[in-house]
């Protein structure tokens, strides 16, 4: 027998939890609004271990696209914030000239209230100095990357940046949750948001599968933050099958060397870096906790001995990130399943980055033979509820009343880390739903 049917409501009910879902549920319930926020996720609590980024992402950190791309998909509460890398791009100014975006305001105030900035001194690790200062005497543009980070209560070589910050050194979308929930917002977390209700064409809630059942939200407006992946699946289940129709990745390798110095996988990841906008290509130093650098390390293919001589020596990795700007080419099913070739564009961008990762290795003195690549996976998805195709300048979709705010949004192939552009459109979003004075629908 079906259980009893749960019905809440409120005056904005919200689907996931990472940036854009969190940034806006603070926003509107700064203002005063009833805002009830639905994360499929727990909000896991253990976190700095070895096995934390595994039961922070979907299936364990293991979604691979039809064609066997390996895709991060974040399932907990503050989404894949818990585990990202922290490092702060400003977005590119075509979002202005081609949509009429214009974030400064909400930049500035995101750099003021988290705050963002490079990291101090002290905590730019040897490996990170090193390929610096070497990239900078091979005369490039290299230098520290403004961080999610308050370096006053980081922990050099703490190394725990993607297990989930222990210290409260990272900036992370819970923060923004707490702050949402202490004005008043209801979580609830290990909601799975189904589909969009509506009423004579307009949103008026969603339909949710709770932990103990069926789950009815009345609100007269819903924002979907359910990321590249969980958005276009709730829109396509509400009667909008052209969304998740087209979909990026920022695919991303890593370069690796045994370095006779010493490595840096003890220092912050992506604290120092060169955007070669032009060519869609970014490379930064990278760094992980040593299981996930073994497993990364496997994922260059390499077996047996070979294995096991860089796994011996993971002391000494020092590790260049390749991340290159993608294609649309790529959907996202309403079964969850994503198709996402990476095409020839894509693949000779990561091929000129891992050559200049490479003229970094070898001037420091890392040997051809102690140089290795992983095989490619796929940053940031996204594309995928495009503002201009899927939704309007105010990130409305065809459902009125329905909103979608996260990485899905972002309408061209990025190649850059996206978290400071999701968090300023959400707070943009908000600015733009508590100057509406429309009156109550429902
Ligand atoms: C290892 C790693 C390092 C990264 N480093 C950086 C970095 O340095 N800088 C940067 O800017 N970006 C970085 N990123 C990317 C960045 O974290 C993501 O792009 C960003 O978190 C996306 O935000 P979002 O709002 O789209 O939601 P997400 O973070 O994707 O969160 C969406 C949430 O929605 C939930 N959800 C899904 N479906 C539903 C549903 N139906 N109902 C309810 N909830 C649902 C999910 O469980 C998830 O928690 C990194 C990512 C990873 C994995």
């Amino acid at each position: 027998m079906p259980g009893k049917v749960k019905e809440l409501e409120a005056d904005v009910v919200v689907a996931g939890s990472g940036p854009g879902g969190a940034t806006v549920a603070r926003e509107l319930s700064k203002g005063g609004k009833k805002v009830i926020v639905c994360e499929a996720g727990k909000y896991f609590t253990s976190l700095g271990k070895f096995y934390s980024a595994g039961l922070m992402m979907k299936k364990g950190g293991l979604t691979f696209s039809k064609e066997g791309l390996m895709l991060n998909i974040g399932n907990t509460v503050g989404g894949q914030s818990m585990v990202f890398a922290a490092s702060a791009f400003q977005p590119p100014s075509w979002l202005k000239d081609r949509y009429g975006v214009d974030l400064q305001q909400e930049i500035d105030e995101l750099y003021k209230e988290i705050p963002i900035r490079p990291l101090s001194d002290p905590l730019l690790g040897p490996g990170v100095r090193l390929l610096m200062e070497t990239a900078q005497t091979l005369g490039m543009d290299w230098k520290p990357a403004d961080k999610f980070i308050r370096s006053e209560k980081c922990v050099p070589n703490c190394g725990k940046c993607s297990l989930g910050c222990t210290t409260g050194a990272k900036w992370t979308a819970r923060e923004f949750i707490d702050e949402a929930t202490q004005n008043g917002a209801d979580l609830l977390p290990q909601t799975k948001v189904e589909k969009v209700v509506t009423k004579s064409g307009k949103a008026a809630g969603v339909e949710a599968e709770g932990a103990g059942g069926k789950i009815v939200i009345k609100a007269d407006i819903v924002i979907l933050s359910a990321g590249g992946q969980g958005s276009p699946i709730i829109l396509q289940q509400s009667g909008l099958p052209e969304a998740g129709d087209g979909f990026f990745v920022d695919p991303v390798l890593m370069v690796w060397g045994i370095a006779p110095k010493g490595g840096n996988m003890h220092d912050i990841p992506l604290s120092a870096g060169i955007h070669l906008m032009e060519d869609g290509i970014l490379l930064m130093d990278v760094s992980f906790p040593l299981l996930l650098a073994l497993g990364l390390v496997a994922y260059t293919g390499t077996g047996g001995l070979a294995y096991l001589r860089k796994a011996i020596h993971h002391n000494k990795l020092l590790a260049v990130m390749v991340k290159v700007r993608d294609q649309l080419y790529g959907q996202v099913h309403v079964d969850g399943s994503i198709s996402k070739p990476i095409d020839d564009a894509a693949k000779q961008k990561l091929n000129k980055g891992v050559g200049i990762a490479k003229e970094i290795l070898r001037k420091i003195g890392v040997k051809e033979n102690d140089i290795f690549v992983n095989k490619p996976l796929g940053g940031h998805p996204g594309g995928s509820v495009r503002l201009g195709d899927h939704l309007d300048t105010n990130c409305q979709t065809k459902i009125t009343n329905c909103y979608c705010v996260d990485n899905s949004i972002i309408p061209e192939p990025w190649g850059q880390p996206p978290v400071v552009t999701i968090a300023a459109m959400a707070k943009r979003l908000a600015k733009h739903l508590m100057a509406d004075k429309k009156p109550n629908n429902r």
